[in-house]
């Protein structure tokens, strides 16, 4: 067990890594960051900034050598890297599980290893898998390139079989999967820490509400049947046994307008529709990260008032950045908090910050949080 004051190693300097070494500052723990920006938002927080590549050697020798333990808060990190910092200490979670995640390609098929149903799919690497892949959906469709997508990126819908070939050439004929656009009744997450004897917790179900492949909100406790929940429990949990994974992960599931339950994806680290767990949860997801890497006991997940979170992009803030949000509305309502993560640029679409509305039912937590985002454009 790792008890406060031992060093914690943080690969990545974003958002998920400035509210993890908030966490882990907290609890009396030093954090050590390696990130490239300079300025980054976790770098601003952290005890230190290791300023490297991620795959820079000296960058990650200087943070093995130092660290007792490391984990990770963006899953592009190469993983020849994650094994090469085991020579110095424990890495969580290991390279094989990262890797599985990295690529959308071989995060279908470990889906389908576990028994599980990921969205339809045909994967396409060259131009002959093309016809192969048509035959697996119905249009519309969405090509998505199997790697380095998020927020939406590296994603495109197609309408019909003719469409996809000139859309692999736009994407240069990088791997990628064509999927059936889903008929969707809700979206759901589930968010769990697992510690290195094979047991595991899981926060509340989050129901998940995305505009333009971004999510906007997450409300908690879902509207999803029990039945949902349970099985998406289940099936996430089977993912994390599977992987041996220790940590925290989340697992992204699509509802399906029959009631199946399908699986989307997966994050081998915290995750955005879990940053409710900061207000309205006992433990938080990235002091449950904490506590994982560390071997500490499982911190209790349980919620402690109904919650919506919601993100606050770069569109808020005027051209070149020039104006801020209209806090007021924000700032003045006592059961909103707002996490801002120091980010100096402002782009449409980049995640700024959230803030969490709390309320006696959900029902009143949504109302509030609508009422405030509207008053958020300046
Ligand atoms: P990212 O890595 O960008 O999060 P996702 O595959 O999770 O990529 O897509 C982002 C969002 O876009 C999803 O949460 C969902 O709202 C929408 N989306 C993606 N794929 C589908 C699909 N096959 N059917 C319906 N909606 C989809
Ligand atoms: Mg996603």
């Amino acid at each position: 067990m790792l008890l406060p004051g031992s060093t914690l190693g943080m690969l990545g300097g974003g958002q998920l890594g400035r509210m993890f070494s908030t966490a882990a500052r907290n609890m009396g723990y030093k954090v050590i960051i390696l990130e490239p920006d300079p300025d980054s938002p976790a770098g601003q927080l952290a005890d230190e900034h290791i300023v490297a590549a991620y795959d820079d050697e000296t960058g990650l020798q200087q943070l093995g050598k130092r660290c007792d333990v490391i984990t990770t808060e963006f899953e592009n990190i190469p993983a020849h890297v994650l094994n090469k910092l085991t020579t110095y200490c424990p890495v969580y979670p290991s390279a094989d599980a990262v890797e599985k995640a990295q690529d959308r390609i071989v995060e279908k098929e470990f889906i389908l290893s576990c028994g599980l149903l990921p969205v339809p799919y045909g994967k396409i690497t060259t131009k002959s898998e093309i016809a192969e892949a048509v035959k697996k959906v119905s249009f519309p469709a969405i090509l998505k390139t199997a790697r380095f997508g998020y927020d939406g990126k590296g994603q495109q819908v197609i309408n019909s079989a003719d469409e996809v070939e000139p859309a692999f050439k736009t994407i240069e004929q990088v791997p990628c999967v064509l999927e059936q656009r889903i008929d969707l009744d809700c979206e759901v997450s589930v968010i769990l820490g697992r510690n290195a004897h094979g047991q595991t917790i899981c926060f509340p179900v989050a129901e998940n509400i995305h505009k333009s492949g971004i999510l906007f909100q997450t409300l908690v406790p879902t509207n999803a049947s029990e039945n949902i929940q349970k099985a998406a429990k289940t099936a996430a949990k089977r993912m994390a046994d599977k992987l041996d994974y220790v940590g925290v992960m989340a697992v992204e599931f699509f509802v399906t307008k029959k009631g199946e339950l399908l699986v989307n994806e997966m994050a081998p680290r915290t995750h955005n529709s879990g940053h409710y767990t900061l207000d309205a949860c006992i433990t938080s997801q990235f002091e449950q990260q904490v506590r994982m890497v560390c071997g500490l006991p499982f911190g209790d997940t349980s919620l402690l008032s109904p919650v919506v979170m919601t993100n606050i992009l770069g569109d808020l803030w005027g051209i070149d950045s020039k104006s801020q949000p209209n806090w007021q509305s924000l700032l003045g309502s006592p059961t909103t908090k707002l996490h801002l993560y120091g980010k100096k640029e402002a782009r449409p679409g980049r995640k700024m910050g959230h803030f969490c509305t709390l309320a006696e039912n959900l029902t009143d937590a949504q109302h509030k949080s609508t009422e405030i985002f509207n008053q958020l454009a300046p």
